[in-house]
């Protein structure tokens, strides 16, 4: 395979010209691929039969390989490996392909696979999120000692799909033939605003970017609220948390600091758990914010998240860092520009790559 090395000298002017910026064709593949188009690569949509056609009629969108479904991402990877290209995965890599897939792949790979156990794990995520000083939802063992509202997360859930509401032990125990055989965690229910933080930390220059922030809209939990109470207490309606799109959100700028000393954390102590590197590129903090203004922690997506695909012409964050459209998508590319124009394409790409 190519040394990254060798190539970033090669590529020292015109990058694009000899690298493709390749991913899945889902998630937010149109931003990361337009982000490539405007820093000057060649661009790969990996598609399949019902998407091939959606990609294809996008003019930054230089070669589609079509595969019958996402799933066979495996079965390509040989012939990639062969180009020059560089893999920018996305929530549907996670979603699609095992841990162990994922970590197979011997593609150059934007960011640091070694982090996706942390991440995959809800009890190494805890440790993870713990160690970095951030509050998280109380977590509960069993169904007896639940003393307050609680969210019942199954292992593997995707997008909040069959989470469950329990308002207390009783109600527990009457869901039990629904929890029974099912690994789950009890968590703590927090009331508040849930605002997703985009951040994008710099292997290069050591700096950590707000990108933008959305939240998300989920179904049926954000539009049981235009259901008055004393109808909601007949119908027996019982709360999902399903997303089916995000909105934008700007952050009261007091509260601003907050925000980028978490991403800081998160940062510092994934350098301590995945040395050397640690978490790099684009992530995402979840988070609930409750009336006393403490963010909660619900989730780390150590990756480009959907939210980011509101802002692919920019956000009022990321205008603040730059006079031009950055989208987390291009924000990537930029860095893998700047690597390359650096000669230090290692520094953001995956070590199982580097060989
Ligand atoms: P998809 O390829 O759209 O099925 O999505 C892959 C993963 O990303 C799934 O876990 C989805 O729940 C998640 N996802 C997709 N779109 C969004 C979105 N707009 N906001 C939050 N999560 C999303
Ligand atoms: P997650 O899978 O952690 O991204 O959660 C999906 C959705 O479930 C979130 O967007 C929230 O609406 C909801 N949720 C998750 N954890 C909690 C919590 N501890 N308290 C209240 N709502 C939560």
């Amino acid at each position: 395979m190519l040394s990254p090395r060798v190539a970033g000298q090669a590529a020292q002017q015109r990058p694009g010209e000899f690298y493709t910026i390749a991913t899945l064709g889902s998630h937010s593949a149109l931003q990361i691929l337009k982000g490539a188009r405007d820093e000057g690569f060649r661009t790969l949509a990996i598609a399949n039969d019902d998407t091939a056609n959606l990609y294809r009629s996008f003019a930054f969108v230089d070669e589609v390989i079509q595969i019958p479904k996402y799933e066979d991402f495996p079965q390509i990877m040989r012939d990639l490996e062969q180009r020059k290209l560089i893999i920018v995965p996305h929530g549907s890599f996670v979603a699609y392909l095992s841990l162990d897939e994922h970590k197979k792949m011997r593609t150059p790979y934007f960011g640091n696979k070694a982090v996706l156990d942390w991440e995959a794990s809800r009890e190494l995520q805890r440790q993870w999120l713990q160690r970095a000083g951030l509050k998280l939802p109380r977590q509960f063992k069993t169904g007896a000692e639940i003393d307050r509202p609680v969210i019942v997360k199954f292992y593997g859930a995707q997008g909040g799909k069959g989470y469950l509401f329990l308002k207390d032990a009783h109600d527990f125990e009457e869901k039990a033939a629904l929890l029974a055989r099912r690994n789950y965690i009890l968590q703590e229910y927090i009331i508040g605003v849930p605002l997703y933080i985009h951040y994008f930390y710099s292997p290069l220059t050591g700096k950590l970017e707000i990108m933008s922030m959305d939240r998300r809209y989920e179904t049926n939990v954000d539009s049981i609220g235009r259901i008055p109470a004393v109808a909601q207490s007949v119908m027996d309606v019982s709360p999902s948390y399903v997303v089916v799109g995000n909105s934008p959100v700007s952050l009261r700028e007091s509260m601003l600091a907050e925000a980028y000393r978490m991403g800081e954390e998160v940062v510092r102590v994934s350098r301590e758990i995945c040395p050397p590197k640690g978490l790099f590129g684009a992530f995402c903090l979840e988070t609930i914010i409750t009336p006393e203004a403490e963010f909660y922690l619900m989730e780390i997506s150590a990756r480009i998240v959907a939210g980011t695909n509101l802002f692919i012409d920019g956000s009022p964050y990321s205008y603040l860092n730059y006079d031009e459209p950055m989208s987390t998508g291009r924000r990537i590319a930029r860095e893998i520009k700047n690597a390359l124009l650096s000669n230090s394409l290692e520094l953001v790409l995956d070590d199982s790559g580097l060989n």
